[in-house]
């Protein structure tokens, strides 16, 4: 028997049928082909059989689906705020406003205007970061890991860089403590052990090869039972004592206490600066809830040190980023506005009787297959790991028809715009903590046709 794939059409005589043809004169020709090709491949791969709706028809929906956008919005129904794959922070409105008023046109991105001259795009951010957190000097780049790899060149370059053993994390995608230290050119020195570390580890490892005492915050995970960690104020303290420079990489960014909300545990900026450390690291899109960036703030020194460093350079922001996070940090003057409009404080503060209405509205949307149930959503991107928010979810319970919760997860992710659900106890979840007030409609007739489909 001959093998069916030896069978599959070429691309020159699927570009010659009639369809084709006329889908390659009105739209982009290297699409098309494209198409063509992607086609027969996905043909090969399931054994050789020609699609089941034809040709051509399998052609022009590839087209289409190639000729949009690969990027684009999605409804988060997990409640994970701040959800790293799906893009963490949402921006506030006028953080939305400023980057389009900046991205469509020429800005004075590094231009004084007084002066007529070559300014620099450092200076955007810095007064604002300085007026709010009470730090000396700021600095603004592409996202706290450049951040944290920029103040290790600039700061323990060629010596040493002490950090306790149950500091050395991987805050995900491949970001590791040691691994950054290594490209820095700073050495490593690890003192204490995976669950204590004191603070006379910290003195009899200092050497005069030292340059740095370094405090990463566990953002991501809890280390219970048996643990002792050096708060920083001790770890600032000694540093000053024995005039090595200190740097605290936080992590997450909180700017407003949001302890009255059951949420502690994560310091918070001002807080942190407070310790007495010379620098600190933070990201743009955590609980500060701007765009992604990363940011520095500290001694004049210090941030002196990390602006000259050659690698700011290289992760320094673009002129969107700061036009958003100056309209965001702007918000933040006024910190009943910031936690009103900054989307992600907005999510975390809200009463849990606004969330159930917003679930009854939900419930009521979608009717038969849906409960609300009480449960629970998650702050998420490393910010207050374990603490579990109240909140109400809607239970979507397929009628008699056998329909799995991944495929009917599947379909809501098909949809336009796609949902992304959670699903638990093998029910697909729908988080309304995460979903916006306008979306709950949307969402609701999505669900009914992913049910009824
Ligand atoms: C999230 C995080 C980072 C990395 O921040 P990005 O902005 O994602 O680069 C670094 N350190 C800590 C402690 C973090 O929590």
């Amino acid at each position: 028997m001959t093998d069916p794939r030896r069978r599959l059409p070429a691309v020159d005589a699927l570009l010659a049928d009639p369809d084709v043809a006329a889908l390659a004169a009105t739209g982009p020709r290297s699409l098309v082909v494209r198409a063509v090709r992607e086609t027969i491949d996905a043909a090969r791969a399931n054994g050789g059989s020609a699609p089941p709706e034809g040709w051509s028809a399998a052609i022009r929906s590839r087209v289409r689906r190639l000729a949009a956008l690969s990027l684009g919005p999605v409804i988060n129904a997990t409640g994970v705020v701040l959800h790293t794959n799906l893009g963490r922070a949402p921006l506030a409105q006028p953080a939305i406003a400023a980057l389009a008023r900046v991205g469509a046109g020429y800005a004075n991105l590094e231009y004084d205007l007084a002066r007529g001259a070559r300014g620099s795009r450092h200076g955007l951010c810095r007064d604002l970061l300085v007026e709010l957190t009470g730090a000396a000097d700021a600095i603004v780049l592409n996202n706290a890991a450049g951040a944290v790899l920029v103040a290790l060149s600039a700061l323990a370059r060629g010596g040493e860089a002490i950090v306790s053993r149950g500091e050395l994390v991987e805050i995900g995608g491949a970001f590791r403590i040691p691994d950054i230290m290594a490209r820095s050119g700073a050495t490593l020195v690890e003192v204490g052990t995976t669950n204590r570390t004191h603070l006379k580890d910290y003195e009899t490892a200092l050497t005069p090869a030292s340059k740095l005492l370094l405090k990463v915050h566990q953002s991501n995970f809890q280390v219970t039972g048996f643990t002792a960690q050096v708060p920083a104020q001790e770890i600032a303290a000694l540093g000053r004592a024995r005039g090595v420079t200190s740097l605290y990489d936080l992590g997450s960014g909180l700017l407003v206490d949001l302890a009255p909300w059951g949420l502690t545990g994560e310091p918070t900026v001002p807080q942190a600066l407070a310790s007495g450390m010379d620098a600190v690291t933070f990201s743009g899109d955590k609980l500060l809830g701007g765009p992604q960036a990363g940011i520095l703030l500290g001694t004049r020194a210090a941030i002196e040190a990390c602006r000259n460093d050659p690698l700011a350079r290289a992760v320094r922001a673009d002129k969107l980023t700061l036009a958003a996070l100056e309209a965001t940090l702007a918000l933040y003057r006024d910190p009943e506005r910031a936690l009103a409009e900054i989307p992600v404080l907005r999510m975390l503060t809200e009463s849990v009787a606004e969330i159930r209405r917003r679930g009854e509205a939900l419930q009521r949307g979608v009717g038969a297959g849906a409960e609300l149930v009480e449960g629970e959503s998650e702050v998420g991107g490393g910010s207050f790991p374990g603490a579990k928010l109240k909140s109400w979810v809607v239970r979507l319970t397929p009628g008699p028809r056998p329909l799995t919760p991944d495929t009917l997860a599947a379909r809501l992710r098909a949809g336009d715009p796609p949902i992304v659900a959670r699903i638990g106890d093998d029910r697909v979840l729908l988080d309304p903590r995460t979903i916006f007030p306008d979306q709950v409609e949307t969402v609701a007739r999505a669900v009914r046709s992913a049910l009824d489909g």
